[in-house]
């Protein structure tokens, strides 16, 4: 199904606000037909009946109240979409939220900029749809029928003429619609990846100062944004083409009647004045409404691009959902043939056999790039792949609620909340206590830090942890994990950037940690890992070797090599 069917499907579900359009719309068709006779009622009886003022105002507050009346039925119609669009738009966030929360590692995850362009700009885009194009279709679709059936009814040359000349307005109106949609597609490609581009400059502008680049990516920005508005101004260019069409087309055919009406009026003495000039009023109404389709027509067309990328976004599968195997106390994780192969294809990782017993310490190293953190993730049960078990059954048949607070990952970047510190480290868990926190507090190494702070623990730290540094971020997710008693431990680097003293603290914290449970851990120092019971080199995505530390120093050459550069200072 096109986005078109499925924005027409969609708008036809809601019946009410449907039969409420249709019904104002007949109303406006209606009233626009009374006001044409109100006006001819008054030029009939002041200028040939020579009527005095007063006889006329009856007919003059005619006019009147059929003015008002289509001018409130106007404003209820178009209520009626700014709700219809509101409804949707709600409903469509929702569903952008849900599959961005389905699908968390998607493709390039950094591009946060594309995701919130998608929620907010492309979501809004899709307004002028249901607020504007779905109201002015109805209108435009049923006005005309009515003001036909008038002037059909009063001089039937005259509405033969119009019946003629109106199939061009649609005609037109598709051959341009076809170019606009490809170049509204094109626009809306380049704003999302304006948005993109901005973002990832912004977050990453301190880095960029300090490598000099700024002034590159302030070309960047430049180059994107006049991309952006190049592609605006075709699309503008053609809507104003179009719309000057429309003028033609409709003056072309007013004209026609004019001259049909004017010659049997004053010629062939075919029609009485009253007659002609209500033709005449409503000859232009019936053209009125058929252009305001052409303009709901491009708002229509934006819509549809837009509409493309959040339907795109919204249809991405369900992930495979976890099953309701209730997951054991402690256990033995194993990876079995397992491999996996990003999105983009460009990154493909294993095969990697791995067994990890309750309580072994398993650590993965190898140079950044080689797939460390992407096997950590699939650990954790953050990607969608098969060949990872527990306890010889599938992860993912286990409930998703009991791996979670079994597990603990400590990434490399944790995520910390607005709010104190204690609420960071707590996350919502109810049953820990104070003596709990505060020796967590202690064996994550944040003692000294929590100190410092004016406010102890209960210091409020900024959204995304402003004000902590790097290893302080790590040591809260480690806080975090104490708290947690994990059954499974992850850990992502967790002692790059730490002094020696630190570290020693944390070393020995996280070995009573890890005592009972599965451990892994990435590390691109070897020292920090010498003591696991089995060490994973990895490379490029493949497992060049598995060993503990003295089997590799003693047979392996790459695993020698790293040691050898690794100890350089001291060799
Ligand atoms: P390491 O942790 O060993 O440095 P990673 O597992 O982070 O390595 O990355 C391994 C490779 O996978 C890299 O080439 C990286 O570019 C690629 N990669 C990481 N995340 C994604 C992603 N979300 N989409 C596509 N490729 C990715
Ligand atoms: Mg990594």
């Amino acid at each position: 199904m096109t986005a078109k069917e499925r924005l027409k499907m969609l708008s036809k579900e809601d019946k009410r606000s449907r039969q409420l359009l249709m019904l104002i719309s007949s109303l406006i068709g209606l009233t626009t037909i009374a006001q044409a006779y109100f006006i001819v009622s008054v030029a009939d009886q002041i200028f040939l009946g020579g009527a005095a003022l007063r006889e006329a105002v009856p007919a003059l507050s005619g006019v009147l109240v059929s003015l008002l009346v289509r001018a409130v039925l106007q404003y209820v119609n178009n209520l009626t979409g700014e709700r219809l669009a509101l409804k949707m738009k709600k409903r469509f966030r929702r569903e952008l939220v849900r599959s961005f929360k389905h699908h968390p590692m998607d493709g390039d995850n950094t591009r946060t900029g594309g995701k919130i362009s998608l929620l907010l700009d492309a979501v809004d885009e899709m307004d002028a749809y249901f607020s504007h194009y779905y109201v002015v279709m109805m209108q435009s679709s049923l006005v005309p029928l009515f003001l036909l059936g008038a002037i059909f009814y009063a001089n039937w040359i005259s509405g033969l003429i119009l019946l003629v000349t109106a199939p061009f307005v649609p005609i037109v109106m598709a051959v341009i619609g076809r170019s606009t949609q490809r170049r509204s597609e094109e626009q809306m490609e380049k704003l999302n990846r304006f948005s993109s581009t901005f973002l990832d400059i912004v977050q990453g502008l301190t880095t960029l100062k300090l490598f000099g680049r700024s002034k590159q990516q302030q070309a960047a920005v430049e180059r994107d944004s006049l991309r952006y508005r190049d592609a605006t101004m075709d699309v503008l260019k053609i809507a104003f083409l179009s719309a000057l069409m429309m003028e033609f087309i409709s003056m072309l055919s007013i004209s026609l009647v004019a001259l049909e009406v004017g010659l049997r009026l004053v010629l062939f003495d075919q029609l009485t004045f009253a007659t002609a000039f209500f033709v005449l009023i409503l000859a232009p109404e019936f053209y009125a409404s058929l252009k305001e389709m052409g303009g709901a027509f491009h708002a229509g067309r934006g819509s549809m691009a837009a509409a493309e990328r959040v339907f795109e976004e919204i249809d991405k599968e369900e992930p495979e959902s976890w099953g309701t195997r209730p997951l054991p106390e402690r256990f033995t994780m194993s990876f079995k043939n397992w491999h996996y192969t990003y999105e983009d294809g460009r990154f493909q990782l294993g095969p990697v056999d791995l067994h990890c017993p309750e309580g072994s310490d398993t650590a993965l190293i190898g140079p950044s790039g080689s797939g460390k953190s992407t096997l950590l993730h699939a650990a954790a049960g953050l990607l969608k792949t098969d060949g990872i078990y527990v306890n010889e059954e599938p992860l993912r048949t286990y409930r998703e609620e009991d791996w979670y607070r079994a597990l603990a990952y400590v990434t490399q970047h944790p995520y910390i909340f607005a709010g104190t510190l204690r609420e960071n480290i707590l996350l919502g868990l109810k049953e820990a206590g104070e003596a709990d926190v505060e020796e967590a507090v202690e064996k994550a190494g944040l003692k000294e830090t929590a100190e410092s702070l004016p406010d102890g623990l209960d210091t409020v730290v900024g959204e995304g942890g402003r004000g902590l540094s790097g290893g302080e971020k790590q040591r809260v997710a480690l806080a975090r994990a104490f708290l947690k008693k994990p059954a499974v431990i992850l850990y992502d680097e967790p002692t790059t950037g730490l002094d020696i003293r630190t570290e020693r603290i944390l070393k020995e914290s996280m070995e009573e940690l890890g005592r009972r449970a599965v451990v892994i851990t990435s590390a691109h120092r070897l020292h920090t890992v010498r003591s696991a019971d089995q060490i994973v080199l990895l490379r490029g995505g493949s497992v060049e070797s598995t060993g503990t530390h003295e089997s590799l120093r003693d047979t392996d050459p790459v695993y020698q090599e790293m040691l050898h550069v690794q100890q350089g200072g001291r060799a």
